[in-house]
């Protein structure tokens, strides 16, 4: 399909063009939060988030969303531990629906135990994406894009690879066997932007208020431009009133230093606007419009964000703006912002496989 947005401009108009803003929103940088082994503390994190925002760039409200990382081969039911038992297909669907993402954190959390460079190991890192997969599609109605490395194994990147996901993420780069390897950075070139993402990510489960310094540093260079991207992870269920406080100080702290500079999204809202700004633009100016078009082919069909931040530069005023194909638009007649919004929704459908407790041990497979 194509989306199109057709800015308007107040009388006088002569000359217009469009260019992608680098990051969303024409923010600075992406923050990108991660509950791991599908702990529950995402839905601690999810009610305190509501009270956090920042805004579109065009006066729009936004709050924070993250993702949960799901791992469902073992661990036991109704523990905070690998994730069996605590979210079920609903579950995940209403999180998808609030807008956040559920990441691939590999079916057995485990792989390539023994001797990382054969075959067989490979293979495992493969079986364990595929599995994972097939269980949150078949059952929360979601094409997951990112991988969450299991401990520091090897071969998980570029297993991810071959399956087309589009991102893969560790704490370290070590378990990494492909490169480039994005540590605080991705490109800010169009057209050296990969369609394949290896990133690390900072890692914290001591929730104390000593601990918690170690990520103000890093936070403020992704405000001061010096890097555009700052992944954090945790497995904390925040179920400790003191770790609750420390976590609620610590994004305190990122709310009010961000100063609405940075994009508190999921990694893959992030990563697929970096893929769309990668889409040719046909533009035209008709009288007082301004026309932009693009062609959602040219992106994969699992894409489920298709937001587009576009920079006008132009003689006149934005008057107006208005959609086709996408669902809105927003504006700003002073810095020339236009956002276009589109969300692809197909987990919403209804479906009698809807169950409230997802499998522990995928059927076809023993560990
Ligand atoms: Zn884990």
């Amino acid at each position: 399909m194509k989306l199109t947005l057709k800015v308007k401009f107040k009388p006088g108009i002569t000359t217009a063009t469009a260019a992608y803003a680098p990051i969303k929103y024409d923010k600075v940088g992406y923050f990108c939060f991660q509950f791991d082994d599908g702990s529950k503390g995402f839905l601690v994190a999810d009610n305190l988030w509501n009270s956090y925002s920042y805004t579109d760039g065009c006066g729009n409200v936004k709050h924070y969303k993250g993702s949960v990382g799901m791992n469902r081969g073992t661990g036991v039911p109704g523990s905070n531990d690998y994730s069996a038992g605590v979210f079920n297909g609903p579950d995940l669907i209403g999180l998808i629906n609030k807008g956040h993402d559920v990441e691939n954190h590999s079916y057995y959390h485990t792989g390539n135990t023994n001797n990382p460079s054969t075959d067989k190991d490979k293979d495992d890192a493969t079986i364990n994406i595929i599995l994972e997969h097939d269980i949150i599609d078949k059952y929360a109605y979601y094409k997951m894009r990112g991988v969450i490395v299991p401990q520091n194994y090897t071969a998980f990147d570029t297993a991810a690879e071959r399956l087309k996901y589009l991102w893969c993420i560790s704490q370290g780069a070590a378990p990494f066997e492909g490169t480039p390897i994005y540590q605080g950075n991705i490109p800010a070139e169009v057209n050296t932007i990969p369609n394949f993402y290896r990133l690390t990510r900072f890692y914290n489960d001591n929730w104390d208020n000593s601990s918690i310094e170690a990520y103000k540093a890093p936070f403020n260079s992704l405000v001061a431009g010096t890097t555009n991207i700052m992944p954090m992870f945790t497995h904390s269920t925040l179920d400790v009133p003191s770790n609750l406080a420390a976590f609620t100080s610590l994004f305190d702290y990122f709310n009010t230093q961000a100063n609405d500079k940075v994009a508190f999204i999921s990694l893959r809202e992030a990563l697929e606007y970096d893929q769309i700004r990668k889409v040719p633009v046909s533009s035209s100016l008709i009288g007082d419009t301004l026309s932009l078009t693009i062609n959602t082919e040219d992106l994969t069909d699992v894409t489920r964000f298709f937001d587009t931040s576009f920079k006008i530069t132009a003689d006149a005023e934005i008057d107006s703006v208005t959609v086709d194909g996408y669902t809105s638009a927003t504006f700003n007649p002073t810095t020339g912002l236009v956002n276009g919004f589109y969300q692809k929704k197909s987990w919403l459908k209804d479906s009698p496989d809807a169950i409230q407790e997802l499998p522990v041990k995928h059927s076809k497979f023993t560990i």
